[in-house]
């Protein structure tokens, strides 16, 4: 059986074919991370000590688990499996948990992503005619240097605006006739929101497409980013630990996200048990980077909570796909004893019209009991400042939040632009309790 494709055939392979590439992959990967002495061990113990002790992919399960405190433990170099010399670039996780966690490429390894987000960028429909600006932070985080060299390799117009200053970003959209541009979902609402107050309007602009990502959103964001611009949002997911963006995204099916399975390996278990699940039940996503040999990382449980979705994508892509990512198993909270996760809220209150397009949920303690406030914009469509209507609204999304997440939360209305907006990704929940500060990714 050959194992050399083109990548238009490699998106199409048959299961067979595609797990016997995933197995000498994997092969090449356990080799590299035998280098390292944190793997030697970890593989070791379960009597893999050469590649060739490992025979077919059932096999995986017998390795132990890969945690963000496993990385920390190894920084800064554990897990350098290349020769420094060798090493071309470093990137390092958003620090959204705690200490970043370091990951080392060897111009090879660069060239596999890069080919991975050229082609995420043509699932979307993108070609070498659109004019592509970039609005992901550029630096340490991944997700802005990654899609640019992606985006260049298909011979888009790259437009390195990075992320932040608004007022630029529209200059540049105009002057320039940007027709897609790679945001936070969070950055998106932002830029509607400050359109017309800096003097622009839809019509200025060529936009098409937008790739979002980075930050969990629902599909109600998608939809209002969609309107609100006339445009077509793919979702786009990633983790530096795995490289970056383009471990999983859209075609222009839109129908949950390809996860790129020539070069990761997928698996989806019960969170608390860590035993495995089927297609299309909940759980955690742990993922195997096969195409990166300076750092190896084998079942690297990424928290974040997603399920297969079954069946094929009518594009004929055959790499399995994910449902939109429901958030981290740490971003659960628990309000007075019941589980709440931020997307559930924003799934709500997305759908009001009378919402802005900025919120966020905080919650602080009122005696022995948790009280949570949900703090929102207003938008545009609010076609009355009337105390009694404004209480009639807050009253309604009171309940709607009770039916969805069986408890009622207060809601409090702000004027727009009056809630913080952060550069990168969007900080949801303050949590006074315990005097932390978590994010809503
Ligand atoms: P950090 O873990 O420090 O935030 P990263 O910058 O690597 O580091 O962020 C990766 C995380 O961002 C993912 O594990 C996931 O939680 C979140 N994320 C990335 N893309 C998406 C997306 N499209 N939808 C939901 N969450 C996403
Ligand atoms: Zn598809």
């Amino acid at each position: 059986m050959s194992l050399f494709y083109s990548d238009e055939e490699i998106q199409r392979l048959d299961r067979q074919a595609l797990e016997a590439l995933q197995l000498f992959r994997l092969k090449r990967v356990i080799s590299q991370a035998l280098k390292t002495p944190f793997y030697k061990e970890r593989l070791g113990s379960v009597g893999i000590n050469h590649a060739e002790d490992f025979k077919c992919l059932k096999d995986m399960e017998k390795i132990p688990y890969t945690t963000k405190d496993d990385l920390r433990d190894t920084y800064p170099y554990g897990l350098l499996a290349a020769h420094k010399d060798d090493v071309v670039r470093m990137h390092a996780s958003s620090g959204t948990t705690g200490k970043p966690t370091v990951i080392y490429q060897t111009q090879r390894d660069l060239d596999n992503w890069t080919n991975l987000t050229k082609r995420s960028l043509i699932a979307t429909g993108c070609t070498h005619k659109d004019v592509f600006q970039n609005m992901m932070t550029y630096g340490l985080f991944t997700g802005g240097i990654g899609l640019h060299y992606g985006a260049e390799s298909l011979g888009m117009f790259v437009i390195p605006a990075s992320s932040g200053n608004t007022l630029r970003q529209f200059m540049l959209m105009k002057d320039f006739q940007t027709t897609v541009v790679h945001a936070t979902p969070s950055y998106m609402l932002h830029l509607y929101a400050q359109m017309e107050e800096m003097g622009y309007k839809r019509q200025d602009f060529a936009l098409k497409k937008a790739m979002i990502g980075a930050e969990p959103h629902t599909e109600e964001v998608r939809k209002r980013i969609e309107t609100l611009f006339g445009i077509e949002a793919y979702n786009s997911y990633g983790l530096s630990e795995m490289n970056g963006p383009s471990v999983a995204f859209e075609c222009e099916e839109k129908s949950g996200m390809h996860v790129w399975e020539d070069g990761y390996i997928m698996e989806i278990v019960d969170e608390v048990s860590l035993k495995p699940i089927s297609d299309g039940q909940q759980g955690e996503l742990v993922l195997t980077n096969l195409i990166r040999e300076a750092t190896p990382i084998i079942r690297y449980r990424t928290k974040d909570l997603t399920s297969i979705i079954p069946g094929a994508c009518s594009c004929g892509r055959t790499s399995r796909r994910i449902q939109r990512i429901m958030g981290r198993t740490d971003d659960m909270l628990i309000i007075n004893g019941v589980n709440v996760f931020p997307s559930q809220i924003e799934e709500v209150i997305m759908k009001v019209p009378e919402i802005g397009n900025n919120y966020r949920i905080l919650i602080r303690k009122k005696g022995t009991l948790d009280e949570m406030i949900i703090e929102t914009e207003v938008g545009p469509n609010i076609l009355t400042d009337d105390t009694r209507d404004l209480y009639k609204l807050k009253n309604r999304i009171c309940e709607e939040l009770r039916a969805s997440i069986t408890i009622r939360p207060q809601v409090e209305f702000h004027e727009p632009g009056r809630l913080p907006v952060q550069q990168g990704k969007a900080i949801r929940v303050i949590d006074e309790r315990g005097g932390i500060c978590c994010d809503l990714e």
